[in-house]
């Protein structure tokens, strides 16, 4: 183990672009991954603060012929209800792109293996053994055990390294039954919520029945920041936790990271608040009054997408240097 070595759990979209990250600032990295594969179904949106991320780790090149290019996201109803700006290389350098998730894991992972970074499928973290300021080691669900100077869950929905909220296993009558039973479904929400943060709980106490989609996917499902920003938000954190894991080694490292909580905060919250903006625009004003007037304003997305994280960074860390 050469020192600082960093253990990445979960070969997902965040564990590659952390690895990609972290060699950019020549800290060396192996990524351990449960199944033999990672996950590539769907297709995800790209906005331009991350695609500057992506560009920066030697990716957004290669997945640009391969994906489709928009400014624009119209909310079509009849009327049109709204349109919101997902880029534009005007404005912010780059414009929005849709992209096949299968499109990008091969990117991802071939780049990866390309800058020598060690990938090692079926190995899936059980437990972590013992840590101290300088190592920590964990075991796998095979029985062998590894260890690293670091360790970081990027384990997604499964959430070993955190919390999450797990329910019975259904047969398909059962997922039937409770398609048709929003009550149950609030009931499970609203169970043990002292395990959960503020922002949960408040979440999870006034949800009306008739506001409800049910979504029937079985698979676990975190709810990222909106305004679009879902995986968006993954990368930013992973590409400005390795910045600030590699400036900050000769500084204080626990409040380097503090602060980097802090900073991402600070942007979550941003775009929080962009979220609230865009749903009340979108909300009809009373449920027999229809859709809004189409409201053209632009919202305020400059910081949003234009954000330069290694000054961003430079800023967060200024902070632990003033104590
Ligand atoms: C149905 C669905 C649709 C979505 N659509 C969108 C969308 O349109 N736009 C968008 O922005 N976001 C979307 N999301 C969210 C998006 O998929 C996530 O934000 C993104 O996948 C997060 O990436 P991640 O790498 O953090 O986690 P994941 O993609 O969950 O990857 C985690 C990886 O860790 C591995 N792992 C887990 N536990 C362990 C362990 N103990 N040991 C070793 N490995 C482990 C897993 O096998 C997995 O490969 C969607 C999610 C779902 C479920």
């Amino acid at each position: 183990m050469t020192p600082n070595h960093v253990a990445i759990i979960g070969a997902g979209f965040s564990g590659l672009v952390l690895a990609l990250s972290l060699q950019k600032q020549s800290v060396s990295c192996t990524i351990y991954e449960a199944h033999s594969a990672s996950l590539d179904i769907g297709a995800i949106m790209l906005s331009p603060n991350v695609l500057r991320i992506l560009d920066a780790i030697g990716i957004y090149q290669q997945i640009r012929p391969r994906s489709f290019q928009f400014q624009i996201l119209h909310f079509c109803t009849d009327p049109p209800v709204d349109t919101f700006e997902f880029g534009n290389r005007d404005r912010y350098g780059y414009d929005a792109l849709r992209i096949y998730r299968y499109h990008l894991i091969d990117v991802l992972v071939a780049t990866v293996k390309e800058k020598g970074i060690s990938i090692e499928y079926g190995k899936k973290l059980t437990r972590v053994v013992s840590w101290s300021e300088t190592e920590v080691s964990w075991e796998f669900d095979d029985g062998t055990t590894d260890r690293a100077a670091y360790l970081v869950g990027a384990d997604g929905s499964e959430v070993l390294i955190g919390k999450q909220k797990r329910a019975a296993e259904l047969d398909r009558e059962g997922w039937n039954q409770l398609m048709n039973d929003k009550q149950r479904c609030v009931d499970f929400l609203r169970q043990g919520p002292e395990d959960f943060p503020a922002l949960v709980q408040g979440a999870v106490f006034h949800i009306p029945l008739d506001k409800i989609n049910l979504w029937p996917f079985y698979m676990p499902m975190l709810f990222p920041p909106s305004a679009g920003q879902g995986v968006n938000q993954a990368f930013e954190d992973v590409y400005t936790y390795a910045l600030v894991s590699s400036q900050s080694q000769s500084q204080d490292l626990k409040s380097a990271r503090k602060v980097w909580q802090h900073g991402r905060q600070e942007r979550v919250d941003r775009i929080l608040a962009l979220n609230s903006q865009i749903d009340a625009r979108r909300m009809p004003k009373s449920h027999d009054s229809g859709p809004p007037e189409l409201d053209q304003e632009p919202f305020d997305v400059e910081w949003l997408y234009g954000a330069d994280f290694e000054d961003m960074v430079r800023n967060w860390l200024s902070r632990v240097v003033k104590g």
